[in-house]
């Protein structure tokens, strides 16, 4: 089947040969370097279970008869819309929603992108030929991209407008008959060297302000391309065990800064080129906004029952699960799992049939989930800060289990329902989540992976239906 194996995967990633640097040196390999592999082993995990599970994971290509991804498929009734729902949901649970950039995140994307090709065709009638083959290219070969939205900038406007410098925003410098030549450096490509390909386009609510302008983009390239260079922060798998450093030694996806120096992007492999309204309108017009919302939703259930699950046990073991002030802070993480699950079930359940033909979820539901997690995480991870407390210090390493305090650590550290080992695990994995460099960026992500707070509520207000609201108001007030 088309669908990949992690093998495939991996054999992928070792075949290309990327520009990546981590700590001051270029990775030979990224499928071996003790700060990447790991992550690259989770999302091989992600492909297995494609083959594991075909029937829950893949489907038939309706063009190909192959069996693809089904994060490819471009879904066309309820039933296919949330078959993709439960198929992210397990893919998200399998990383416990700490991979918010898995490969589904941006397959989503081109489905929307090929469903509305005649958008794209809009530019140029050849850009919409483009976006048809390669996203018929990405989903026959299942490759993984990564994406990156944001241009670096010098300084910032009081208005909010993205101030596009010379020199550091990314922007065609010539156009040649192989392409366009692209330089600049753009942010924040997670997944980047653990990745086949890289999309490069603009924010959801992009703010060029010009008709016509070389920052405004929208193309795909192969990650080794000449010239793309991935600079890497520094990786939070610190090499310990899966008991010291449970989820870093895990589901490391790595951000980078990617810089364009001169690189040549194919014609085949450009969407849109300078037409800023094309531009802005993209994420919104062709919905892929809400394709987006959709993954993020089943990333934040993930993510929320694995909390909720965590938090549980943390009172648990620590006794005191049936005190008041633990009831109140476990029901405010129910509350969160269940308002997200609602939303994701809602943007199923009312999802409608787009002018592409594409069945979409419901705007309001999906897009509200994304906005409730960029302050419901920080508040999430405080509560299992005020949960744990001490206990999150009192965590010794594995070697102090069989060093001369083991005695004294048994004894003491045990409490009525865990033994000192399976606290002291407990809490290490707690701490990755609140506590750790692992857990901080994943807080930083929430706040800011869908752009930044103040960009996601003008979406929302954009799309949400005020007037029905305002009318039942001036009833009220016109009732004499
Ligand atoms: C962990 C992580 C992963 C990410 N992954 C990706 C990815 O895979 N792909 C991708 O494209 N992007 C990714 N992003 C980037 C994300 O899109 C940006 O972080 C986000 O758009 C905010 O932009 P910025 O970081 O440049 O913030 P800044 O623009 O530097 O803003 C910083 C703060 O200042 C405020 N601010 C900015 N400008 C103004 C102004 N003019 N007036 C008043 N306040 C202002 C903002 O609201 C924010 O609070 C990721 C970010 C993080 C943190």
């Amino acid at each position: 089947m088309a669908a990949r194996t992690g093998a495939e995967y991996i054999k992928g990633l070792q075949s290309q040969e990327c520009e990546v640097w981590l700590r001051g040196e270029r990775v030979k390999d990224v499928t071996t370097h003790p700060g990447l592999a790991n992550g690259v082993r989770a999302i091989a995990s992600l492909y297995d279970l494609q083959h594991e599970l075909p029937d829950e994971m893949t489907y038939v290509s309706p063009t190909s008869g192959e069996r693809l991804g089904l994060s490819f498929i471009i879904p066309r009734t309820r039933e296919e819309l949330a078959r993709r729902g439960a198929m992210m949901l397990r893919w998200a649970r399998t990383t416990c929603g700490m991979m918010g950039r898995s490969p589904d995140f941006m397959n989503v994307t081109f489905a929307a992108w090929a469903a509305a090709a005649s958008y794209f065709a809009r530019g140029r009638p050849e850009f919409g030929d483009n976006i048809r083959r390669y996203y018929e290219y990405i989903s026959e070969r299942d490759l993984t991209l990564t994406h990156s939205l944001i241009n670096l900038q010098r300084s910032r406007t009081a208005s909010g407008v993205f101030n596009l410098e010379e020199g550091t925003a990314l922007q065609v410098v010539r156009e040649t008959d192989a392409g366009i030549v692209v330089r600049g450096a753009r942010i924040l490509a997670t997944l980047g060297p653990l990745s086949d390909e890289i999309a490069v386009y603009s924010p959801r609510v992009a703010r060029h302000t010009e008709t016509h302008s070389p920052f405004a983009l929208n193309f795909a390239i192969p990650c080794a391309t000449p010239g793309l260079k991935f600079l890497c922060r520094e990786s939070f798998d610190l090499g310990r065990s899966h008991f010291e450093h449970p989820l870093g030694s895990r589901f490391e996806e790595m951000d980078c800064v990617v810089f364009f120096n001169d690189v040549l992007v194919p014609w085949e492999r450009v969407f849109l080129l300078g037409d800023v309204d094309l531009l802005n309108a993209t994420a919104t017009s062709t919905h892929s906004m809400t394709h987006t919302a959709h993954q993020g939703a089943a990333k934040n259930l993930a993510k929320c029952e694995f909390v909720l699950g965590l938090a549980l046990l943390m009172t648990k073991t620590l006794g005191n699960a049936h005190l008041p002030h633990s009831e109140e802070r476990l029901a405010e993480l129910m509350l969160y799992t269940e308002l997200t699950r609602a939303c994701m079930r809602a943007s199923e359940a009312d999802a409608k049939l787009d002018e592409w033909g594409v069945m979409c979820p419901a705007e309001l539901p999906a897009e509200s989930t994304r906005n409730l997690f960029m302050t419901a995480y920080p508040r999430i991870v405080e509560i299992l800060q005020l949960l744990g407390s001490s206990s999150f210090m009192i965590t010794p390493t594995e070697a102090d289990f069989s060093g001369p305090l083991a005695p004294q650590i048994e004894q003491y550290l045990a409490t009525d329902t865990a033994s000192a080992r399976d606290r002291v695990k407990l809490f290490r994995l707690a701490w990755d989540v609140a506590g750790s460099a692992f857990g901080s960026r994943q807080v930083l992500y929430e706040r800011f992976f869908a752009s930044d707070p103040l960009t996601r509520a003008r979406a929302l207000n954009a799309i949400y239906p005020k007037d029905a609201l305002m009318d039942r108001v001036r009833e009220l007030l016109d009732d004499e």
